[in-house]
């Protein structure tokens, strides 16, 4: 059977992520976010992760080679054979084609690019109370999504931050960052017939249930 791949499409805080490790569970394909393989390489101290911590301090794309290198290569692993979840990538119409290249040699092709559309007063309310799992990378909400016990994850009990790009300065820099190099990506998959648009300001549960009904067609 041909591989199921997703794009989760959305600027920073549109719950991409959130959305992702539900879809996980309910498709059975893994989430691939570049973001998370970013925060890896940091924190293994890769030259990768150092390299990439540059731009993402000042919240800043990472060069589209080695972020195009670092998905592909994650793309390859067996456990993607039957798809994969991309969440933050593509990020620029160049990262786009790369993947589409690097499919279609394979006879591979996007499914669809899943568009969750959230306003700008909302991302930053979001990005402003978001805490993340250090162990797991697991997503929360201090209002909105909060944990059952104060700083401590749920699915593995591993301790709560705040990403150091959560600030309110660098979460508005990411937005600028996305309307200009991200956001025509919405155009180019709706120019290719891939482009599927969700609500997202609704509660996570009801962004899940009208994901899944857009990805079985209903
Ligand atoms: P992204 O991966 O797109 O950057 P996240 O999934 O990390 O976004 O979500 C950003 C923040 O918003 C997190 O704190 C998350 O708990 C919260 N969140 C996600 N989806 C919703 C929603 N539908 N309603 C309210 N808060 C949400
Ligand atoms: P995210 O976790 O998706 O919010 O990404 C955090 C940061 O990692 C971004 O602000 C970028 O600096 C970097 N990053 C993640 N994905 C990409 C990508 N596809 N292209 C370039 N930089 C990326």
């Amino acid at each position: 059977m041909e591989p199921n791949y997703y794009i989760l499409l959305g600027a920073p805080g549109a719950g991409k992520g959130t959305q992702a490790a539900m879809l996980v569970l309910a498709l059975g394909i893994p989430h691939v976010a570049s973001g998370d393989l970013f925060r890896e390489h940091l924190s293994k101290g890769t030259e990768l992760g150092l390299l990439a911590k540059q731009y993402m301090d000042e919240g800043k794309l990472v060069p589209d080679d080695v972020t195009v290198r670092m998905v592909l290569d994650r793309l390859a692993q067996p456990d993607c054979a039957k798809g994969a979840i991309l969440d933050g990538f593509p990020r620029t119409i160049a990262q786009a084609q790369a993947l589409e290249r690097a499919l279609s040699a394979n006879g591979q092709r996007i499914k669809a690019a899943l568009y969750i559309k959230v306003s700008t007063e909302e991302l930053l309310r979001r990005l402003g109370g978001r805490y993340t799992c250090k162990n797991c990378g697991a997503v929360y909400h201090i209002v909105f999504d909060p944990p059952k016990q104060p700083g401590v994850c749920d699915k593995c009990g591993g301790p709560l931050y705040q990403r150091a790009d959560d600030t309110p300065e660098t979460a508005k820099k990411r937005l600028d960052v996305y309307f200009q190099q991200t956001a025509p990506l919405i155009e180019y998959y709706r120019q290719q017939g891939l482009l599927r648009e969700i609500d997202g300001e609704q509660p996570i549960e009801a962004v899940h249930a009208a994901l899944l009904k857009v990805i079985r067609g209903e």
